[in-house]
């Protein structure tokens, strides 16, 4: 499991988890999933909150370019079917995930959380709105079927 950190873990910027965050890192642990960040974001902002959570980290990803995302894979020992990218941000996280082959959780950010491109955020509220328009056409095609 990769996980983001601004607008997922925690808001951005800040060194401090969203509430849940620790439990759930550790419920994943339990459960012998194997978890890494992978942040767009710089060393300084990244490598304090994982040594904070306890997860190892990639920096200046690049997501959605594959390089970030496909290293912090291979260092979990796990082909890309087998790993899920969880996310806030549709243009980063949710499309490099399956644009490698991995599966994708879109977590919706706090509101409190500032993107750092607002331009992304339209982005972002445009695709969502698409997503779940695809999401009820496939309910629909299942209760026809
Ligand atoms: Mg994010």
């Amino acid at each position: 499991m990769l996980l983001d950190v601004d607008g997922t873990l925690a808001l951005r910027g800040s060194q401090q988890p969203l509430a849940g965050v620790p439990e759930w890192i550790e419920a994943l642990r339990e459960a012998g999933i194997a978890v890494s960040i992978v942040s767009n974001a710089n060393p300084g902002r990244v490598k304090p909150f994982a040594k904070k959570v306890g997860l190892p980290c990639r920096f200046f990803s690049l997501k959605p370019l594959p390089w970030g995302m496909i290293k912090a894979k291979r260092s979990l020992g796990q082909c890309a079917a087998r790993t899920a990218m969880a996310g806030d941000q549709f243009a980063n996280d949710i499309l490099g995930a399956n644009l490698w082959g991995m599966k994708s959780l879109y977590v919706a950010p706090p509101a409190a959380n500032k993107p750092i491109f607002p331009f992304l955020k339209k982005l972002d509220r445009y695709l969502l709105k698409r997503y779940r328009r695809a999401l009820t056409h496939r309910k629909d095609e299942k209760f026809d079927g």
